[in-house]
């Protein structure tokens, strides 16, 4: 990594030696904009600071909301754009930005679809379980249901269609005229030696900053010192770049929390097993939250318990769920998930009281109480009882990426401070400004992939429009 901050060196020279669009990162966003470029048959070089292309998708769990695909009408599932605008506002509470919100329920169907038909991504339906917010099954993942086999998709497809992935190639200057048109990189090489790329468009998909631990105090000083679960090199550069051109900043306070991640071994718990009817408690073995809410605000509700902690308890049938995420699969190899025959054998496992985390337990599994809304507003109706022998699992509450960055148009232009576009600069996934709101409970399951892929997609094919139109301007555009 360079020790350089990102900057923007103001330049009209020619940078020699160029190609018409590049994309900074390869994560889901650049690799999705290089499959629309070079479907269009559009030359672009994919420029990615690490030796492999991995980022936060190859770490996370590779789902992929999308509503009206041909993978949920081959399993029979009723679903609209309409239907998943009204779930992204109902997070939000009405307060994503609407015309990306509009872009990205509409887009998303049509790219998944592209992205299985054209470039072989093997996009099924996730089945067994709704995720917090969705009315409908919408979630789409690859067979293996991992981000590394998402990842290992679209590296494969990228470089099948001809895209040029250059790896340990880190951006560290944009070079743009004073009208804040870019006309190229700088890259440096793990060598110490430095590369100048010139471009006709520029696609910024090198994610949020959640890595940045500066920038996380100053726009998101609830989760300072809270454990960033994304990919390290997430340092906020597209926001940095964006500042230096005087690019406008949306809902920099947005994030994906997760209340779920075993602590100390640090693997991701699936929340389909608070989906399902496990239920969290503290070190006093009581609950302190509405589970249903969701796993990212659920961050905040653990991290305030004594000693950052929480235990999530469930069952057998729970267990087996769980087992079907390689995750999952992990922890219980870590030693991370425990069980016992009895509630009081679990807690004693646990290090919990056993009578307070049994009275928990029969509370939760109460018919009288489980047909209505709980003290904490949840409805356990229609999901089975817990039943013995029991499991469960201490877990932390941690960031997983950023959700607030530049905003963009419909287009997935960058925008400026007063509305207008930047001439030729595009961005996607965590470098954009995404459809949560200003906060951690406006996330939406999936609104991270959702905003990797589906702007991804659309900031590739307005990039080779920008590209093709310079290419026909007179010298010196
Ligand atoms: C554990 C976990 C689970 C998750 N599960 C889900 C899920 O199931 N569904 C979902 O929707 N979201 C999920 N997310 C969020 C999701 O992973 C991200 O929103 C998404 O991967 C962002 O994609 P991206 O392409 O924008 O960024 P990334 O995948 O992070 O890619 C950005 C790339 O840019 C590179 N880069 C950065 N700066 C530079 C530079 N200056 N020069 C060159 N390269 C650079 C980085 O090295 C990186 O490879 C999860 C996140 C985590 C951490």
């Amino acid at each position: 990594m360079s020790g350089f901050p990102p900057i923007v060196l103001r330049t009209a020279a020619d940078p020699g030696e160029s190609v018409p669009v590049i994309v900074v990162g390869a994560g889901a966003a650049g690799l999705t904009a290089a499959l629309a470029l070079r479907d269009l048959g559009v030359e672009v070089a994919v420029l990615e600071r690490d030796p492999a292309a991995q980022g936060s998708t190859a770490l996370s769990s590779g789902f992929v909301p999308a509503a009206g695909t041909r993978a949920q009408q081959r399993r029979g599932i009723a679903d609209s754009p309409e239907l998943f605008i009204r779930d992204l506002q109902a997070k939000s509470k009405g307060l994503a930005e609407p015309h990306l919100v509009h872009a990205l329920a509409h887009g998303i169907g049509p790219a998944l679809d592209w992205l299985a038909e054209r470039h072989g991504v093997p996009f099924e339906v996730v089945e067994g379980f709704l995720y917090p917010g969705h009315s409908v099954l919408r979630m789409h993942g690859t067979p293996r249901r991992t981000g590394a086999d998402l990842m290992d998709c679209l590296r494969r497809a990228a470089e099948e269609a001809g895209a040029d992935l250059l790896t340990k190639a880190h951006v560290h200057a944009l070079l743009a005229d004073a009208e804040g048109r870019i006309r190229g990189v700088r890259i440096d090489r793990p060598d110490g030696s430095t590369e100048t790329l010139g471009c006709r468009a520029l696609v910024l998909a090198c994610s949020g900053f959640g890595g940045n631990p500066e920038m996380v105090r100053r726009y998101i000083p609830e989760m300072a010192g809270a454990l960033f679960f994304g990919h390290a090199g997430n340092t906020g550069d597209a926001v940095l770049w964006g500042e230096a051109l005087g690019a406008s900043l949306r809902d920099m306070s947005a994030y994906q929390g997760h209340g779920s991640v075993a602590t100390p071994s640090n693997i991701l718990i699936t929340w389909a097993l608070m989906m399902e009817g496990g239920f969290q408690v503290n070190a006093s073995a009581q609950r302190f939250s509405d589970e249903n809410q969701g796993y990212s605000e659920q961050s905040i509700a653990v991290l305030a318990q004594p000693g950052a902690v929480a235990w999530s308890i469930y069952d057998q049938r729970l267990h087996e769920l769980g087992l079907g995420f390689e995750d999952y699969r992990s922890a219980v190899a870590a030693g991370a998930i425990k069980s016992a025959a009895t509630i009081e054998g679990l807690a004693a496992v646990l290090g919990l009281a056993p009578k307070e985390l049994a009275a928990t337990l029969a509370e939760t599994q109460d018919p009288a109480v489980r047909a209505l809304p709980d003290r904490f507003g949840r409805r356990l109706a229609g999901k089975p009882p817990l039943a013995a022998p029991y499991y469960g699992v201490k877990v932390t509450g941690a960031l997983f990426h950023t959700q607030g960055g530049l905003l963009v148009d419909a287009q997935a232009r960058v925008l400026r401070e007063d509305g207008a576009p930047l001439p030729n600069l595009f961005a996607a996934g965590g470098a954009a400004c995404g459809v949560s709101g200003p906060a951690v409970w406006g996330y939406l399951s999936g609104n991270g992939l959702l905003a990797a892929v589906g702007l991804g997609r659309i900031a590739g094919l307005s990039a080779a429009g920008t590209a093709a139109g310079a290419a026909r301007a007179p010298a010196g555009r």
